[in-house]
């Protein structure tokens, strides 16, 4: 057995008086965080900190606890929403500490600071924890369950801790069998809706009998990938006839003057396309990677710098989101939720300069060479095809079983 944990997202109704609870709970955890940010910023301030890592450990923040005194209102929020916020705050420092090198300015402020002649502050730095507003950053918060403050009542009402009625909520899935809630964010959307995520604990499986049914997956740049059955990705044309379409749209856009009515009028429609490209890729994404992990007991991809190789199924600016890197996180958890392996291998493994029939390496193999021939023995075939029997090979023997 082993243990998962996976998010689950359901549209909530609260009735008017819970959305006032719900509100409130919004606008507190929003405070709270910005009290932190504001103590964040004094501290920098005292330091005379210019950029660079936060010691943030040494800087010792008070507790939610110790805060919430100075605020009345925030009594009648359930303090474990609080508690979060501070998890939350400290989360963000760890990662701007692990993520940036705290020497990079945000663009958007450079540019203000030509513009307004003003000096650069450690509030420009890029990634460090800033403040939330109402309308720029999502209103939510998160809260826990502790034995049953947070459940699921006759599949059609969710309780929450501080609210005496429950919430109506609408059920689409059910939640893996003997799960348990750990933790829920109430979240709104700008149209007013309601939503609620619960993050669940439960145990699957594995399937541990040995199994021939393995595929390999050689990212391909053209293809999407190539599998060791030959097969190509095939990603649809239609789609490409879409991002065909906003390339154009972006350079339409480009001969017209900047910010002028037709320019906004344009862009609206751009964001329409972009919005709906990126709607088809993931439906796209979610189905392939559906369907292997149905399909195949072990997948073997290869742990390659998408970054550095450039990106796959890449569109304008505002679309370059990494294709293959969130397909290889689709399928790595269909396989497991379906107690199924996913394995990776090191980047370094000569997928592509190996002979899949002898094991000859030939060193001499070209970027450019489409199809690999085999001084040794005489194999010719499809260099992508090649590559995906070596991966499949070598993570044939990393599965455990
Ligand atoms: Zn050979």
């Amino acid at each position: 057995m082993v243990k998962k944990n996976k998010g689950y997202k359901f549209r909530i109704k609260p009735n008017k008086e819970q959305i006032i609870y719900l509100e409130k709970a919004f606008g507190c955890s929003r405070k709270m965080y910005n009290i932190y940010v504001d103590m964040l910023y004094s501290k920098l301030e005292e330091e005379n900190f210019v950029n660079g890592k936060i010691s943030y450990k040494s800087m010792k923040f008070p507790t939610p606890a110790a805060i919430k005194k100075d605020y009345e209102y925030m009594k009648e929020i359930d303090s474990l929403v609080f508690a979060n916020v501070q998890l939350d705050f400290l989360g963000a420092l760890r990662k701007y500490n692990n993520e940036y090198d705290g020497k990079t300015y945000c663009k958007k402020a450079v540019k203000q600071s030509k513009t307004l002649d003003r000096e650069l502050t450690f509030k420009d730095l890029k990634g460090i924890p800033n403040f939330k507003s109402k309308n720029r950053n999502q209103n939510s918060f998160t809260t826990n369950n502790q034995n049953g403050t947070v459940s699921i009542v006759d599949n059609c009402f969710v309780r929450i801790p501080k609210l005496k009625e429950l919430i109506r909520f609408i059920s689409h899935r059910e939640l893996p069998e003997s799960s348990i809630i750990k933790s829920a964010a109430i979240s709104k959307n700008c149209k007013n809706q309601y939503y609620i995520s619960f993050t669940v604990e439960y145990y699957v499986d594995e399937v541990k009998t040995p199994s021939n049914n393995i595929l390999g997956l050689d990212y391909s740049q053209h293809d999407f990938y190539v599998d060791s059955e030959d097969r190509r990705a095939n990603y649809p044309k239609y789609y490409i006839k879409s991002e065909n379409k906003l390339k154009k749209e972006q350079q339409k856009l480009s001969r017209k003057i900047l910010k002028s009515e037709n320019w906004v009028k344009h862009k609206k429609k751009i964001s329409k396309i972009q919005n709906r490209i990126v709607n088809q890729r993931l439906d796209w994404l979610h189905k392939k990677s559906y369907s292997l992990a149905e399909n195949y007991d072990a997948v073997i991809v290869e742990d390659i710098n998408l970054r550095a190789m450039g990106q796959c199924l890449k569109l304008g600016k505002n679309l370059s989101d990494n294709g293959f890197g969130m397909f290889r996180n689709f399928l790595k958890y269909k396989l497991e939720d379906r107690g199924k392996q996913y394995i990776m291998i090191d980047k370094w493994y000569p997928s592509s300069k190996i002979c899949s029939n002898c094991g000859n390496k030939n060193e001499n193999l070209q970027l450019q060479d489409r199809i690999y021939k085999c001084q040794h023995c005489g194999l010719i075939i499809d260099r992508d095809y090649n590559a995906s029997i070596n991966i499949k090979e070598v993570g044939s023997t990393l599965l455990a079983w």
